[in-house]
């Protein structure tokens, strides 16, 4: 019986299970080269990084294919869950994390053909031509596009919908048959795979045509000093709260003292703080005492030190404390 290793969460739900399928007998099957050349030598309309780009430094699948696959899966890796705005190294490092599961589990390398991340990065897993460990019993004929992460529990981007449309696009008639479908992991096993979540939007994917502009560059905040609504959104997505530009449940009255902090600061007067002030709040240093979810002159203060910023506890007109937070934004970090 082929091995096979299940992922599973706390009520004992498999969320993820990757399998081996036996060796084929017959001409398919045979030696395994532990490097083959790369399929994806031509220029595509999506940008997929290599192998090589992450780091691989396993077997390549365990065997070489031919001809184009007769079906797409989707899967989900249920690996970390990285936001929309986590750096490149974060997500290579993933790949590293996912291709030792593999490795661990079937000696082969990496599961998946390939995988998109929450910013809409793709990259490279086991090569189009090679078999992976993805679809049970359907390895030899199907190929395989991850999400990476959780989405029985987490929300695909918008920005991973359409990569993922994309490289469906891009396979037809170069991985896989013109009209090969392409469905959900739990189509076929016994497992929640890729998640109700992400399931959901596979329509999005078959139909997309892949032509909705890529996510935003993580450089894309404007320098301004104002914190708004887009400033917001991107600090939520480092932090990993969620993301919608609001800072909810705000003391009123360090509004007016405060000019620098401008849409989608959610003003009361009996302030309960907000989960991203309070995971700011934690990611800058403050006591777990201090961290109540609310911006005041303390948090300003502890910001301001953390960005190197004069310390003065107020965020002003094209405050230069969030003018640093910007700029740091747009490194893909907080
Ligand atoms: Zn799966």
């Amino acid at each position: 019986m082929a091995e096979v290793y299940e992922i599973k969460d706390d009520e004992g739900n498999v969320l993820e299970v990757l399998a081996a399928d036996d060796e084929p007998q017959g001409e398919t099957a045979g030696e395994v080269p532990t490097e083959v050349e790369p399929t994806d030598v031509e220029p595509t309309a999506v940008s997929i990084a290599s192998r090589a780009s992450w780091g691989a430094r396993y077997q390549d699948g365990d065997l070489t294919l031919t001809g184009l696959a007769i079906e797409v899966w989707v899967h989900h890796s249920v690996t970390a869950q990285l936001s929309a705005g986590a750096s490149i190294a974060a997500e290579q490092e993933q790949m590293r994390a996912l291709e030792s599961v593999g490795q661990t589990r079937f000696g082969t390398g990496i599961s998946y053909n390939v995988v998109v991340f929450p910013s809409g990065r793709a990259y490279q897993g086991v090569s189009w031509n090679r078999r992976g460990t993805h679809t049970g019993g359907r390895n030899s004929t199907s190929r395989s596009i991850c999400f990476a992460g959780n989405y029985e529990t987490n929300q695909p981007t918008a920005a991973q919908i359409s990569t993922a449309a994309a490289i469906y696009r891009e396979g037809k008639q170069r991985w896989w048959t013109q009209g090969a479908p392409l469905g959900g992991h739990r189509d076929v096993s016994q497992t929640a795979c890729p998640g109700k979540n992400l399931y959901a939007r596979l329509d999005e994917i078959r139909d997309g045509d892949g032509s909705t502009p890529p996510p935003p560059d993580p450089g894309g905040l404007v320098v301004d000093g104002f914190w708004g609504s887009s400033t917001t959104r991107r600090v939520q997505q480092e932090l990993g709260t969620t993301v919608d530009g609001v800072v909810s449940s705000q003391s009123v009255a360090w509004r007016d003292g405060n000019p620098g902090l401008t849409t989608g600061w959610q003003w009361v007067s009996d302030a309960q703080g907000s989960r991203m002030i309070a995971a700011l709040q934690a990611k800058i240093g403050m006591d777990s005492g201090a961290r109540d979810g609310k911006i005041g002159p303390q948090t300003i203060r502890a910001l301001q030190r953390y960005l190197g910023t004069p310390v003065d506890g107020i965020i002003s007109r094209e405050s230069r404390a969030v003018m640093a937070l910007q700029r740091r934004l747009n490194d893909g970090r907080i």
